[in-house]
């Protein structure tokens, strides 16, 4: 039959869904499990790998069930997964010795810190573009093999197998047949060189991984294996890891587009291009998607942790609004701020500053101000945090940026986004759909099954709107001078 559609599978943190996607890159339709969350002790986090399978595979036969759409009208399933959440599991039977650790997880923290010890932190650094910590994968495979009986020996006899949730998906959807990843998700364990694309043989002894317990890695718009289904072969043609798909989905191939997304909190990526760099200032290097006979790009990363989350409060702790959307037309209706910020370190400070034990603050308040007043200095502060993570990206990396793509909740704000365009004076871009995760995903399995061509991408992802700079230069200077130095005064020293 014609190929008329190519699916998305989006397994997150929170939700496992399945999106059909048209040859116009429009949604035909979503379907959504949501996915339960462990939490056996302070700090840990797990999931149910199986539960994510059947969670995949239901959502995928529910849209299909909901849209009549024949398995044999799909051309390719794409992937794009929670990151960093490892999963180690028996290759003879296929089943998980121990539940999925989520990336939010904490108990390696002392695996972290005997590393750090050993002094791995600036090779480390270097060679997987990560800083030692318990968020990705490596600490956690090794906090298995450690506390699972049995776990190493079967490891060394090669009958264990590690995967991020890509790989955990590849290999069950296969039936057994493929141990793949693609390099976005390599690049989140913490024990695969960014600089020569290999597993770091380095690292793995240290942490005393096996080898054999890995993955291929491969790009992440090439062949993954197929999933049979009711006899119809769906070939995987595309993985990624969800913010590099984000990246790729807004269009961010390219060296010197960025995308910030606008969720609870924020997470910026800024594709940097061929060149290897780490960040002196506190940022991850990543790589970005890859497409077949090519090597990935590079980005740097960086979030911010509390974003969206600063409305939240003035929602829930405040009652100032009612609704986040109600911020808009606050800030719409009264003049320009002169010289309040309100600095939103609910959770200490992040880049560049790295002030764990700061708290929030607000200054410059006079007699005049009101809450009016108070919700757009925590609305503009979205704005000035991007900035502050920004700056140091092109600092770093030396490189300029041509636009930045934006998604998530508060990018529908639309004073917020043209204060980021005058605040970063840069043009700010908005596309139509809002699922540029799942769409990115698409896009990679789209391009290998030559459903669509690289160049037709940015024709799919349509533009909703487009902000530019229009604040004068001196005034843009000056507002940031008075949020640098707001961010100064909220600092625990
Ligand atoms: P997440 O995926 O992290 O749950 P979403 O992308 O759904 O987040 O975005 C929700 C966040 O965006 C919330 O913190 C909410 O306060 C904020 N938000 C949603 N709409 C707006 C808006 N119009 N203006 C400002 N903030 C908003």
């Amino acid at each position: 039959m014609e190929k008329k559609y190519v699916v998305a599978f989006d397994q997150g943190t929170t939700s496992t869904r399945a999106i059909i996607f048209n040859k116009k890159g429009e949604i035909v339709s979503i379907s959504q499990k949501e996915l339960k969350q462990y939490y056996p002790k302070s700090g840990w986090v797990e999931h149910d790998a199986n539960a994510i399978y059947t969670d995949q595979l239901q959502a995928f036969e529910n849209v299909l069930k909901e849209t009549g759409i024949d398995p044999s009208e799909i051309a390719s399933i794409g992937i794009t997964n929670q990151r960093e959440t490892t999963v180690v599991w028996n290759k003879n039977t296929g089943e998980p010795i121990h539940k999925a650790i989520v990336w939010l997880d904490k108990r390696t923290t002392p695996i972290c810190d005997d590393l750090k010890a050993k002094g791995l932190e600036s090779y480390i650094h270097e060679n997987t573009g990560l800083i030692i910590d318990s968020y990705f994968s490596g600490t956690k495979l090794k906090w298995i093999l450690n506390e699972v009986p049995q776990a190493r020996a079967e490891a060394e006899a090669g009958n264990l197998l590690f995967g991020t949730i890509d790989s955990w998906l590849i290999y069950k959807l296969t039936k057994g047949e493929k141990h793949l990843t693609d390099h976005s998700n390599a690049s989140r364990t913490m024990i695969y060189n960014i600089k020569n694309l290999a597993w770091d043989d380095k690292i793995l002894k240290a942490m005393d991984i096996p080898r054999s317990m890995l993955p291929e890695v491969q790009a992440s718009s090439s062949d993954f294996g197929a999933l049979d289904y009711n006899g119809v072969s769906i070939p995987i043609y595309g993985v990624a890891g969800d913010q590099q798909a984000a990246l790729f989905g807004q269009g961010g191939h390219r060296a010197g587009v960025a995308k910030n997304t606008y969720g609870t909190g924020c997470f910026i990526l800024l594709n940097i291009g061929s060149k290897h760099l780490i960040s002196n200032k506190g940022l991850l290097t990543t790589l970005t998607c890859s497409l077949e006979n090519e090597l990935p790009n590079y980005a740097l990363e960086g979030s911010i942790f509390i974003g969206g989350a600063s409305i939240q409060w003035l929602r829930d702790q405040l009652n100032l609004i009612q609704q986040a959307a109600e911020t808009e037309a606050i800030c719409q209706s009264i003049p320009p701020l002169e010289d309040l910020y309100v600095v939103p370190a609910f959770a200490g400070l992040g880049a560049p500053y790295w002030d764990a034990n700061a708290k929030g603050s607000i200054t410059g308040i006079t007699l005049d101000i009101g809450k009016n007043e108070i919700i757009k200095a925590t609305v503009e502060a979205l704005a000035y945090q991007t900035k502050d993570v920004i700056n140091v990206m092109l600092e770093d990396s030396g490189s300029t940026m041509v636009a930045l793509k934006v998604d998530g909740g508060a990018s529908a704000n639309n004073y917020l986004m043209q204060f980021q365009s005058d605040i970063l004076d840069v043009d700010v871009d908005r596309p139509k759909i809002i699922e540029v995760t799942a769409l990115g995903a698409a896009f990679l399995a789209g391009i290998k099954a030559s459903f669509w061509t690289y160049d037709t991408i940015e024709k799919v992802r349509e533009r909703e709107a487009f902000f530019t700079p229009k604040m004068e230069n001196q005034k843009r200077i000056q507002k940031y001078k008075g949020w640098q130095k707001a961010v100064e005064r909220t600092k625990s020293n």
